[in-house]
């Protein structure tokens, strides 16, 4: 028996999983309570994750364009750089769309709290609010939405605000003249990215053998060309071996095949520790429901997005990889109508994946290397872009579109993109995987001329016979 008051869904954590999650429940007619510890709903995708990190490479992108317009015959003068109206226009960008989900939660009736979570049981949690006061909250079903926090290591702890995580870099507090980036995924090189469009000397270190370590090496090869030309330094299979504070900067000793002498100390003016982020499955009072929390810190649930407890469920960051925000928005939408009663799985066939870097890199369903990996016998088709007529228009013919079919059925399982705008140009191949097309479904469609797009096209007349343009 619930007490009067009690809430027929509680949605722990405001971020892309937890906000969705708490519209869909208010919309079907339940009682939802919202709680997150920032007064700023929307997580760390809309505070200090995908939305600034991408309103700051649109600028970079800017930088780039104007620079490489000489060669078209266009002739900018050196930009200036006003850092403190750069970080309002970002901030700006934040606090509407944060502004926006605290008023559409109010529309919808839910009741949008601000304070730490803690689950004290299967239906019960307390909430400290910003004033200290403590109250309790009691709930039929509870989702644990509470994301992930950037992960650093206790070497690179040095308690000195020139080594960043992701959300100090994204204050963009000054542009260091020697940044030094540590791991070649995709936040260390967009913050990279940003900074070297800005004029910073970046360096990236990275542990294995390549960027990007999951995504295709064919996919991965022009924008590594562009990363060597706008970063100063791409050191593979290199590691950094510790961090230490100085006057003149923090003094970091690299090792690896690539460094002289096989170890050295350098100075940097900032660091930037980009190696990954973990769930936050430990720190909300999950151990006190029936809800198994693995090693890393990930809730453990089912394809219903529910747990061992019959009355909790995850989603978003917390419930497992991979880590992104359109993954824990699919994944509210499952939550609520298991929590509804309905037959709801996560069977969606592909997550797609995008880079923002320049080029952008966009993969989705099956890669190149899983197939290879896993032993499954694949068709490939490449289109390169040179063969694009639009990407000769925007001088950027450094791009590839792959689609990875089954060679019997022309199935589409996996796509693959490398260029301008591939992030935008993947929802169509995401689609094609999602619905099961084949290759002629792609290679049949009409596609406006002249676009990126029609590199799919292309790419799917590719798969059992030969492109027009290649
Ligand atoms: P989160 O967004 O982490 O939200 C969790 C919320 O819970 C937070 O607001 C937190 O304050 C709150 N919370 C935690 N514990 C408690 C508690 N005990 N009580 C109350 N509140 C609590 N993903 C993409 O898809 N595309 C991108 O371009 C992209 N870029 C990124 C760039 C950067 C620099 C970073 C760091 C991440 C990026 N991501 C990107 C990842 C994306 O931000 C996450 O996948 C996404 O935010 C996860 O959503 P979530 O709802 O699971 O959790």
């Amino acid at each position: 028996e619930l007490p009067e008051g009690a809430y027929d869904v509680v949605v722990l954590g405001g971020g892309p999983g937890g906000y969705p999650a708490a519209f869909e429940a208010a919309d079907r007619g339940m009682k939802v309570a919202l709680i997150d510890e920032n007064p700023k709903f929307g997580g760390v995708c809309l505070r200090v994750g995908c939305i600034p990190s991408k309103t700051l490479l649109h600028v970079a992108k800017l930088l780039h364009e104007a620079e490489e317009a000489e060669q078209w015959g266009i002739h900018f003068e050196k930009p200036t750089i006003d850092l403190a109206k750069l970080r309002d226009f970002k901030s700006g960008v934040v606090n509407k769309l944060t502004g926006g989900v605290s008023q559409l939660g109010k529309g919808r009736g839910v009741e949008m709290i601000e304070g730490r979570g803690t689950l004290t049981g299967s239906n019960s949690l307390t909430v400290k609010g910003p004033d200290g006061k403590e109250r309790e909250l009691h709930f039929a079903r509870c989702i644990v939405a509470v994301g992930s926090q950037p992960a650093v290591p206790k070497i690179f702890d040095i308690g000195d605000d020139r080594v960043m995580n992701s959300t100090g870099a994204l204050e963009l507090k000054d542009v260091p003249e020697k940044l030094l980036v540590v791991g070649g995924g995709y936040i260390g090189l967009e913050m990279g990215s940003v900074y070297a469009a800005l004029g910073s000397k970046v360096t990236v270190v990275e542990m294995t053998d390549g960027l990007l370590p999951g995504a295709d090496r064919d996919l991965v090869k022009p924008l590594q060309t562009r990363i060597e030309q706008a970063f100063d330094r791409v050191l593979l299979n290199t590691k950094v071996e510790s961090l230490e504070a100085t006057d003149g900067g923090i003094k970091a000793t690299l090792s690896g095949e690539q460094i002289e002498g096989g170890s050295r100390t350098e100075s940097f003016d900032r660091v930037l520790i980009a190696i990954g982020r973990r769930p936050n499955g430990k720190t909300c009072g999950v151990e006190t429901t029936k809800a198994e929390v693995d090693d890393r810190g990930f809730v453990v649930v089912n394809r219903r997005m529910e747990t061992a407890d019959p009355n909790i469920l995850a989603i978003g960051d917390v419930a497992g990889e991979p880590m992104l925000a359109h993954k824990a928005t699919r994944e509210a939408k499952i939550a609520v109508e298991t929590i509804a009663g309905e037959d709801a799985v996560f069977d969606n066939r592909g997550v797609p994946a995008v880079v923002f870097t320049d080029p952008e890199l966009a993969w989705v369903g099956l890669t190149e290397s899983e197939a290879q990996r896993d032993g499954v016998k694949v068709t490939v088709a490449r289109f390169p872009w040179g063969a694009s007529g639009r990407a000769q228009t925007i001088d950027r013919t450094d791009g590839l579109t792959k689609l990875i079919c089954d060679p019997e059925s022309g199935r589409i399982l996996g796509v693959g993109i490398v260029g301008a705008n591939a992030g935008e140009l993947i929802a169509e191949g995401t689609l094609a995987v999602e619905m099961g097309a084949v290759a002629a479904d792609l290679a049949e469609t009409i596609h406006a001329h002249p676009t990126l797009s029609e590199t799919l096209m292309e790419g799917g007349e590719a798969v059992f016979g030969q492109a027009t343009h290649y």
